[in-house]
């Protein structure tokens, strides 16, 4: 008998920074999955607030001890990457309907490209419907409370960054 395939999902996005809604999917990712690659875009026109080598770093310690949840970076087309990953499956994150447009073009232009890859959604618990990396940053960088919208750490790191600015 040959044993099967071992099941890898590639989990893209920018998580600039990691947010409670980012860590809900990947636990969720990891309970299906045999492996689940956290997989940071590489975008030269953004300007992050957080590096990717400090993206990296944020997401492995927030998973360490999870054995099957991996952090990379990738460039160019994420089906390229999948591919070369030997991944099955790409996992989205949905919110709200105002997701599902994007999402859903991009998923069938993900299966136009590589009709072996399946996008699958997954919908974090509700208290983090409204979440996203960019309102994280707006908020907190206005002074607003953003403890358990994100992990300890990132908060952390959050903190540490507009030290650094105020200085
Ligand atoms: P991108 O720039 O690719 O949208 P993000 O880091 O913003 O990168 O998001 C990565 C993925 O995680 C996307 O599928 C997004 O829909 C999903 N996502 C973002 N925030 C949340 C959240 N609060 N709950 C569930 N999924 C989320």
């Amino acid at each position: 008998m040959t044993t099967p395939k071992p099941r890898v999902a590639i989990y893209p996005g920018s998580f600039d920074p990691l947010t409670s809604g980012h860590v809900d999917i990947i636990e969720r990712g990891s309970r299906i999955f045999d492996q689940i690659i956290v997989s940071i875009l590489s975008n030269v026109e953004k300007t992050p607030l957080f590096s990717e080598k400090e993206r990296i770093e944020i997401i492995r310690d927030v998973f360490k001890g999870r054995g099957n949840v991996q952090v990379e970076t990738f460039h160019g087309l994420l089906v390229d990457y999948a591919q070369q990953k030997q991944a099955s499956v790409i996992v989205r994150g949905l919110r709200a309907v105002s997701d599902f447009e994007y999402e859903f073009q991009m998923a069938l232009m993900n299966r136009h490209l590589a009709p072996g890859i399946e996008t699958v959604f997954m919908m974090p618990a509700e208290q983090y419907t409204y979440i996203s990396s960019r309102l994280i940053k707006e908020v907190f960088m206005l002074g607003g409370e953003i403890t358990g919208l994100v992990p300890p750490l990132v908060e952390q790191k959050l903190r540490a960054k507009q030290k650094a600015k105020k200085k």
